[in-house]
């Protein structure tokens, strides 16, 4: 029995119907950009095998010191015993951070990066002896994880459906996007006002899952000052949006005003293990002090922390910060803008092609435009059918590679998409 087979009779995969879908790939390999198959089938990464991988798969310099951490440590409690790797990647992400990030909390995936910024948030304020504070405010159309409380602060959609009941409560406000900027402002003011709200939580720029929809930077950096305003924590969910993605270290880098808490991980291991951070301002970490323990914070994971995602942070961090990797990102910045100058030329039908940082995306024309949109899985087969992983969100396509991405590797991309568009957007499907 091949791995897909034995695979296929035991396990079951991520938002996937189990019932209709095609037989998993089986990757034994991984190098640069390319993924191989058993079969010795190469196939390009094109959205980070979801956002995680920032160097290429299986990076020599990564895989060197995680070696190195395994020999020495593979993993310790995170209650009452720390060690080098925590402290300094912890150190390390806070000299990148903006200047009011004081304190790292620890946590192994996105979802739970976003469920303790919202108990930070929320025990803070009964901690102070702020009771009223008790709503959370977040975006239509948002995304922040599959976990409960990640859903409930969510967009609602097809994947919340089954859960409803459960979820808490939430005021949604319209997102900032181009045209709508007056709308989301006024919303969050209207709902500032009841002085009810213990904070507001979004994604930076880019919401990610949602469609890859590009928010409004003025009218997010008006959002936070206006929480600030009146006494309202702001998270920012920088989950997919860090490590240069939307082109400058953190998406925040580019808001005029500062959120209170960020949300990291995806890239904070380079893609390598799970791993997670919350981070916060002092002012947030000092509520939480006090001679009475049941003010602490009483949460935690069995891999808080896990010195081997830390050590494979620390060498992400470095390539990060090697010119080398600085000009890739530029350079696969620069191709991208090009692209969609040219796309927008070559297929008028295809609807708002963009770019952000080493983000591109564009919607192919369809009747339906959910999640479910048959024309998503038709895309997906057809590029991995040209060699390239593109996992449409819906009919948003779009292409967040490693940034060691060649410029061949890239053109592959851009003409998987092109071809796609031949296919697709004529009357020869
Ligand atoms: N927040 C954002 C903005 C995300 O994009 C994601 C995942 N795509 C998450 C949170 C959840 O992260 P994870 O899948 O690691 O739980």
């Amino acid at each position: 029995m091949s791995w897909s087979d034995r695979d296929q009779a035991i396990l079951w995969h991520p938002y996937t119907q189990m019932k209709t879908a095609d037989p998993p790939l089986t990757i034994v390999r991984g190098n640069g950009c390319s993924l191989f198959t058993e079969e010795g089938r190469c196939l390009l990464d094109g959205i980070s095998s979801w956002w995680v991988n920032l160097h290429g798969h299986s990076h020599p310099q990564i895989v060197l010191r995680v070696s190195q951490q395994l020999a020495l440590l593979e993993h310790v409690l995170f209650a009452g015993f720390t060690h080098p790797s925590a402290v300094e990647l912890a150190e390390e992400i806070l000299k990148t951070l903006p200047a009011n990030q004081a304190n790292v909390f620890y946590s192994d995936n996105g979802s739970t990066s976003v469920e303790i910024a919202l108990k930070m948030a929320l025990q803070f304020w009964r901690n102070c002896g702020v009771h009223q504070k008790v709503r959370i405010v977040g975006l239509e159309g948002g995304y922040h994880g599959d976990t409960l409380g990640a859903m409930s602060v969510s967009g609602r959609s097809v994947f919340t459906v089954p859960f409803e009941p459960y979820l808490f409560p939430v005021d949604r406000i319209p997102a900032p996007l181009q045209g709508q900027e007056e709308r989301s402002i006024q919303s969050l003011q209207k709902l500032l006002e009841t002085g009810t709200v213990a904070a507001f939580i979004f994604e930076p720029l880019v919401q990610g899952a949602g469609g890859m929809r590009f928010l409004s930077r003025d009218a997010l950096s008006l959002e936070i000052a206006l929480c600030r305003d009146h006494q309202v924590l702001s998270i920012a969910d920088e989950v997919m949006t860090g490590f240069f993605r939307t082109g400058k270290f953190w998406a925040c880098d580019s808001l005029g005003h500062k959120p209170d808490l960020i949300c990291i991980s995806k890239g904070l291991s380079g893609g390598t293990t799970p791993l997670a951070m919350t981070t916060c301002t002092s002012a947030i970490f000092d509520g939480f002090l006090s001679d009475d323990r049941s003010k602490a914070l009483l949460h935690g994971h069995s891999f808080t922390a896990n010195p081997v995602g830390c050590a494979a942070g620390l060498a992400s961090l470095q390539l990060l910060q090697s010119a080398e990797c600085q000009s890739s990102i530029q350079l696969l910045a620069n191709s991208h803008q090009a692209f969609v100058r040219q796309i927008q030329q070559e297929f008028p039908m295809l609807q708002n092609p963009r770019a952000l940082g080493t983000l591109f995306a564009v919607e192919f024309p369809t009747s339906d435009q959910g999640y479910l949109d048959e024309i998503g899985p038709r895309l997906y087969r057809h590029f991995l059918h040209q060699g390239v992983i593109l996992r449409p969100l819906g009919n948003t396509v779009y292409v967040l590679p490693p940034y060691c991405v060649t410029v061949e590797e890239l053109d592959c991309f851009y003409e998987a998409i092109r071809s796609a568009a031949r296919r697709f957007c004529t009357n020869n499907p």
